[in-house]
């Protein structure tokens, strides 16, 4: 669209995104027992800010695309919703130089909202036609600082390993133990822990300079499950 109509969009759409980013300040509000802050770090709420999170929902759900909830994205998969894709960000306390694992790239949206906080990510998708969409559109945001790989992110991605941060976001029944194996001392892993079907333990597990971990549960979550052979 061109003219008036695309600028009257354009505004629409920001107002769409200063709202969501309300949204995710208010429900911080609501869960800072359990989360223990009361605000996320501004670069986070600014990378948040900066993604058009309505390029990562399919067309027919557009309507939802800045709704503090999950959207459908085909396949029986889900991007996650504003907030806990902000909390988890948080948890993962990036910084400019970081290299970050992400299991479950789905929409690519997670991994745009990293891409500009870290250094680079390397994103694993099950599902070949998941990678394949988000690898391009990751692309054509220039986000070439992503980098997608179809397979199974149980096995962590060994060539690139150790990373500073890990994020895992579908829920697995347990802490893959090469995903520890591969976090970098000081490193932390995201992850959501518990069965397909119910509500999940968000969990950070933290590697020390000695190596030893250490976990602590966060918030109760309800996401899509890790799937795959190894689970
Ligand atoms: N982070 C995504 C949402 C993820 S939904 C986003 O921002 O859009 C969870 C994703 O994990 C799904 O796409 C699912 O196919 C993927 N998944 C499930 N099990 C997996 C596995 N073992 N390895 C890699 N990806 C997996």
């Amino acid at each position: 669209m061109a003219g008036p109509g695309a600028s009257i969009l354009a505004r629409a759409t920001e107002a769409e995104r200063a709202a969501m980013l309300r949204d995710i300040v208010e429900e911080v509000g609501y869960t800072r027992t359990e989360i223990g802050k009361d605000a996320f770090d501004a670069r986070i709420m600014a990378a948040m800010a900066g993604v058009p999170r309505e390029s990562f929902v399919p067309e027919s759900h557009r309507l939802l695309a800045f709704a503090n909830g999950p959207v459908p994205i085909g396949h029986g998969q889900t991007i996650s919703q504003p907030y806990i894709v902000a909390l988890m960000t948080d948890l993962l306390e990036p910084r400019p130089g970081h290299v970050v694992l992400e299991i479950g790239t789905g929409s690519g949206y997670q991994a745009a909202v990293l891409a500009g906080l870290v250094h680079r990510v390397y994103s694993v998708e099950i599902i070949a036609a998941l990678a394949s969409a988000a690898a391009g559109r990751l692309a054509g945001l220039g986000c070439d600082n992503v980098i997608v790989r179809h397979g199974d992110g149980y096995q962590g991605w060994p060539e690139h390993a150790p990373f500073d941060g890990i994020i895992v976001t579908a829920a697995a029944p347990h802490v893959p133990p090469p995903l520890v194996q591969q976090l970098k001392p000081g490193g932390r892993l995201v992850i959501p822990v518990g069965l397909p079907g119910c509500i999940q333990q968000l969990s950070v597990i933290e590697k020390n300079e000695e190596g030893r971990t250490s976990q602590r549960d966060v918030l109760m979550v309800a996401f899509v499950p890790l799937t795959g052979e190894l689970r």
